[in-house]
């Protein structure tokens, strides 16, 4: 069943209406101030958003997890909060804290950790099931709030400036083409950034094992390796693109007085959409802020990139 997007704007609509505490998140959505930064060849939005501090503050240590009902499992959900069952395995839900209208997240039905090993093939066939959306992951590592609760999240396309982006010519280089996958990268976008693109959701699914191999490698400690996905379904194309990571968050995030700036980057931020909880950190947040934060979360490693064109070559996908 494929949902149109007039079937998920009436269940948005629906949940506006019978739930007051999502519907003040949404209305305070049109008064956010919102800038932009140039950067050669695409731009960098950035949203204030006040109600975003319960993320952007969020602490995610075992001690706070288990100290707190985790609020993805059904019965620590609000009474008003409906589900679409699109999906055998995960509730659609409206996202009580949105960055954007029409915010959805996406959990399993059970509680289980956040790793996305083996779900890919979910996340694609979600993007194909929401019509007119993109799906996006955050590791437990790399911004998600509830990393004890395996979860996607949902945002109508465009929100984020990235596939708009990755259309430039300028921005991407070819890194291997084969007559199932396409897989290019993006030298000159500040972050280090791979997209994947398949006719068939099953020549992702296969690359994203391989890459997701070689990072692991690289990142032994970590419980997956650090990264932000994001994807979309659009002309028969599916895309998956992956935002390698070295640090769940920048250095001025632990700075205090002046020198901070609240702003915990996930696949929204890595996106193009920079999202911050404070208003005195809007004006902190320049060109140069947005370099930096960027060199120091984002992973980097042409050793990695090329690693996986090998091996992609010797498998011949
Ligand atoms: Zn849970």
């Amino acid at each position: 069943m494929t949902l149109i997007s007039s079937q998920l704007a009436s269940f948005w609509h629906s949940q506006n209406e019978h739930w007051p505490f999502l519907r003040a998140h949404v209305e305070a959505l049109d008064q956010l101030e919102l800038s932009s930064i140039p950067f050669q060849n695409f731009s960098i939005r950035i949203q204030f958003n006040p109600a975003r501090i319960i993320s952007s503050g969020a602490k995610i240590d075992k001690a706070s997890l288990e100290k707190r009902a985790c609020f993805l499992c059904a019965s620590n959900r609000p009474v008003e909060q409906e589900i679409l069952d699109i999906l055998p395995g995960y509730d659609v839900l409206c996202n009580p804290f949105p960055i954007f209208h029409a915010h959805l997240t996406i959990p399993s039905k059970n509680h289980q950790l956040q790793s996305v090993q083996g779900k890919i093939g979910d996340m694609l066939h979600l993007c194909e099931l929401l019509s007119g959306y993109e799906i996006f992951y955050n590791g437990p590592e790399c911004g998600a709030s509830a990393p004890d609760h395996f979860h996607f999240q949902a945002a109508p396309s465009k929100v984020m400036p990235l596939f708009d982006d990755l259309d430039h010519p300028a921005l991407t280089e070819l890194l291997y083409a084969s007559e199932r996958l396409k897989v290019c990268y993006c030298p000159g976008y500040l972050r280090s950034t791979i997209l994947l693109e398949a006719r068939n959701p099953q020549s992702i699914v296969e690359a994203f094992q391989l890459y997701y191999n070689l990072q692991a490698k690289l990142q032994p400690t970590h419980v997956e390796p650090m990264f932000n996905l994001l994807a979309r379904y659009q002309s028969e194309v599916y895309s998956l693109v992956i935002f390698p990571r070295k640090a769940h968050r920048p250095s001025f995030y632990f700075e205090t007085g002046e020198k901070q700036i609240l702003l915990s980057p996930g696949a929204v931020d890595m996106g193009g959409l920079l999202v911050i909880s404070r208003k005195e950190d809007l004006s902190k947040i320049t060109s140069d802020v947005v370099r930096c934060m960027f060199d120091e979360i984002s992973l980097n490693d042409q050793t990695l990139l090329y690693a996986f064109r090998d091996i992609l070559l010797q498998d011949k996908r």
